[in-house]
Formats: C-alpha cells, structure tokens, sequence
C-alpha cells in the first residue's frame, strides 16, 4: 500500500466524481447517501461478494430516541446514549464525534427502515453492559449477513456500481494532500488507474494486519483474529503516509465468548441474563458484567486461555435468537447436564470448585448481593435445570483506531487542519472506543460504520455539487 505524489502527470484510465474504498456497512451507507444528494459513487471491493466484518457481526446497531423504541415504551435519547459511549470510553472519546454517531443513530436506522425497507427492531429482551437504555437495532436473523445483504440489495436497486475483486494499492495524492485518483489491482493481475474528486475510506481497520496489531495491540497479537481477513490496515498506512491525525489506535473490539474450537460467537446475552464463566480449573476469575470487550484479554491469561459460559435453560431460550447460537447447538458446542455435578464431569473441570463457584453466584442472586470481583446479581438471574457450558476463548473482533475526523467524517491532517477530498467511515476512522478495549460500548463497530458512512457520503456529495 503507498501513496504516490501525483503531480507529475499521471494519467487514468476513468474519472468518477467519488470513490468508496470498501463494501461493507460504512461504504454502503456512504454509496446511498451520496446517491440520494444527486452523486453517484463508485465503490471499490475487494471480495468477489461484499462481506467485510458486517457480514460477520450479529448486525446489531445501538440508536437512540427510535420510534421502535418509542412504539415499546423505552425512553431514551441521544444524551443518554452518549454519555454512556463516553463513561465506558472513560471520557477518551472524542466528544464531537461522540455527539455526531449520538445524534446520527436515531435518524440512520429510521434512514435504512423508511427508505430501504430494512425490518429493524429493538432487542428487547437482554441489554448489553454499559447501556443504560434498551437501543440495540437488529434485523429478523439477528445477523450481520442479513445487514450486508440488504444493504448490497439496496444499493443495486439505487444502480450504484460496486467493482468486487478489486485491492485499492495506492491513492495518488497531490502535495496539497488533494487525492487525485487511485490505483487498482484486479483479480486477473491487470492493473486500473481510476481518477476522482474525492474519496471515502470504508476500508476498516488492521485487525487482518499481524504486523500492525502487534504494533499498536501487543496485548492481542497472539489471540484468534475473528473478524474479516480482507481489513489489512490500508486507511491507517496511507494515512500515515499522507501525514493524517490517527488517534486511539490501541482501541479494538476484543470479545471473550467465541466457542472453541468450533469458532462460533455465543452472544454475551448468556451472561447478561444470569451466566458465569469459569476456568479450566472451575473458578470465576472476574466480574464479567463488564463488558465482553475487555474480557478477551483477560481469559487469555487463564490457564489454556480458554473458560467455560455456564448459564441454564431460560438463557438459552434468550440466546436462541441469535443464528449464531442456534449453530452453535448443531455444531454440538453446548454441553448440558440436569445438575452442576453432571455438567463438571462433561466440562471436565474440578467438581468441587465449580460447584462452590456455581452455589456462591445462586445465593448472591437470590439476595441481590454483590461478589468479591464487584458483580452485582438479581433475583431475575437465578438459574434452574437444566444448565449447559460452552468452551469459549477470547477473540480480536475488529479495530477502534484510525483516522481522526471532523463532524462530516473529512480526515484530519496532523495540524488539526482538513484534507481537501478525504473522508473516513467506520473501522477506518477513529472510533468513539477510547485508548483500550475496556473503551467499547457495545455496537459502536456498527454504529460509527453506519452513521458516519452515512454523514460522509452525504458531505461528500454535497462538496461536489456545490
Ligand atoms: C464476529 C463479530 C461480531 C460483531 N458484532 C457486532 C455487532 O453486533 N454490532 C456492532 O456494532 N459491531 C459488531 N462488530 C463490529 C462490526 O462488524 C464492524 O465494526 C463493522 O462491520 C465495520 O464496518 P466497516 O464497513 O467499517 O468494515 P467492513 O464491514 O469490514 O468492510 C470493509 C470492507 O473493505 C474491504 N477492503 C479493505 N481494504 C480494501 C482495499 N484496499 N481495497 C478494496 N477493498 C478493501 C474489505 O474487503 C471489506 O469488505 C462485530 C465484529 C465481528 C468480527
């Protein structure tokens, strides 16, 4: 990946008014946008199919002050939500950015359903750390497949082109800073050198780049990396290249419920509603309430890094919702047993432990108590028969570092000053996440993809129409 000084007369083979580098959430919702202010964007992808992380998440967007939530009697509003962004970011975030995806997600989700008939609803029956609002948006299939597919879908049916199979290597640049056009690597080796007026990134991050997460995330360099492949860290070389403001780039996604070895994601749900997890040595090791983010780390550090979820029936039931955890049950991930000593015997952890571990959380639960790592249980989390464990790890999900961008998603040079043509969405800017992965609010992969794709498609366009 490069950059090249332009100026001395390089030639493309077309011109198009905007190029979107990406085709999953962030550069779909930036292709729409564009095309509704009267620019129609071509957009660049390196898949033969567009899929990216979206395709791979459970496509859950949090927004805030919907009328989903109105018509289920949850109030909430971008205020709230974006206080809660910054006390999990611990005030790291950037607060204009923070107001900007607050603001912006209410009206995007609403944007999707009205305008491209994508059936969202809100997920009303668990809600994930650090929420102080029912807000989580999600499709029928509770899949991130399903996002991508409508969004692909609605894209065509706008007659936007997106080019697959294509690698962007290089962005041409003049010393403004101006980006002039890119160069293209095809599936069949050819090369295509395309110019534009601007460009968006919709790249993603690094988490696809051992290199660069050993670089900025060391604590993650040797965990299972689980998000796309294809996210190599593009945005965040060429603007390291351009001279741009990067920020938060020890920020990531990390997730410590991915079953194993069957490498399927158990939503956090199972611990949301009552669940524990223990080690190989049947011991609670933390207060897993937290957030999922920040235990990825942490059960690495438990002996084989791995620990068991360990939850009950009417979890399950919680948790079937989810595509992936109804995988998970055919790919025979989830033990069950009638009693805590069963399930033991099949983990194969310390009966005795366990057990102590499991009676202390029942009767913490029944009194409302709080445990020695500071989780504070309720009665409505008790647990009765029968129970199942699933043998999870803790997993890279996707990046939080990038680009720093203004509110219309226009990147940042070092001075604080703007690029005049280059705009940033989703994992390729700077996240809302903070400096570590304790920093991430549940959704804000998904939330900063969609509404600052949607914010820089349309100050993109609005640029070019002027
Ligand atoms: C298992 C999992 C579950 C998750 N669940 C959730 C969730 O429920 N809610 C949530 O908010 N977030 C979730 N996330 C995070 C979320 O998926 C991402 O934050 C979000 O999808 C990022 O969208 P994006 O458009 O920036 O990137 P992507 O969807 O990854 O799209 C980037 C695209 O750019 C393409 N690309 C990269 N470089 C180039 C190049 N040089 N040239 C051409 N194309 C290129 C890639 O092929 C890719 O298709 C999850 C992530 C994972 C891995």
């Amino acid at each position: 990946m490069s950059v090249a000084d332009a100026t001395k007369g390089e030639a493309f083979d077309a011109d198009v008014p905007l190029l979107i580098i990406g085709a999953g959430a962030a550069g779909l919702c930036a292709a729409l946008a564009a095309k509704e202010e009267g620019v129609t964007p071509v957009v660049i992808e390196r898949d033969a199919v567009p899929a990216g992380s979206t395709a791979l998440s459970a496509g859950l967007i949090p927004a805030a002050g919907t009328r989903f939530q109105r018509e289920k009697g949850i109030d909430d509003t971008p205020e709230l939500f974006a206080a809660d962004i910054q006390r999990k970011a611990h005030n790291e975030a950037d607060p204009v950015e923070v107001e900007t995806v607050a603001k912006g997600s209410g009206p995007l989700v609403e944007w999707l359903a009205d305008r491209y008939g994508l059936p969202f609803d809100v997920v009303d029956n668990f809600n994930y750390p650090g929420h102080s609002a029912l807000r989580m948006h999600g499709l029928p299939s509770r899949t991130g497949q399903e996002l991508i597919d409508r969004l692909r879908s609605a894209a065509e049916a706008s007659d936007i082109v997106i080019l697959t199979g294509r690698v962007v290597e290089r962005l041409a640049a003049a010393p403004d800073g101006r980006i002039l056009g890119v160069e293209i690597l095809c599936g069949d080796g050819a090369r295509e050198r395309i110019g534009c007026d601007a460009v968006i990134l919709a790249c993603n991050g690094y988490g696809g780049n051992p290199e660069l997460v050993r670089r900025f995330i060391p604590e993650m360099a040797d965990a299972l990396y689980f998000g796309h492949p294809g996210n190599r860290g593009d945005a965040v070389k060429w603007g390291e290249a351009l001279g741009a403001q990067l920020a938060h780039l020890g920020g990531y996604q990390g997730h410590g419920s991915v079953a194993t070895p069957h490498n399927i994601l158990i939503s956090w749900a199972v611990i949301m509603q009552g669940g524990i997890q223990v080690n190989g040595e049947g011991r609670r090791f933390c207060d897993e309430s937290r957030g999922y983010s920040e235990q990825a780390a942490e059960m690495l550090h438990q002996p084989g890094g791995i620990a068991w979820d360990v939850f009950d029936g009417r979890i399950a039931d919680v948790a079937r919702q989810f595509e992936d955890f109804r995988a998970a049950e055919r790919a025979g991930a989830i033990l069950s047993a009638e009693s805590i000593a069963g399930l033991a015997a099949a983990m194969h952890v310390p009966a005795e432990n366990f057990q102590a571990e499991w009676s202390e959380a029942e009767t913490l639960k029944a009194n409302g108590g709080t445990d020695r790592f500071g989780r504070k249980f309720s009665p409505a989390q008790r647990c009765a028969p029968p129970f199942h464990a699933v043998k999870v790890t803790g997993a890279l999900f996707h990046t939080q570092g990038g680009l720093a961008i203004d509110a219309s998603a226009r990147v940042k040079r070092k001075d604080g000053t703007l690029f005049p043509n280059l705009f940033a969405a989703g994992g390729a800017a700077a996240g809302v996440s903070g400096e570590s992965a304790s920093g991430y609010l549940s959704g804000n992969g998904l939330l900063t993809a969609t509404v600052l794709g949607r914010l820089a498609g349309r100050a993109a366009a609005k640029q070019l129409t002027v």
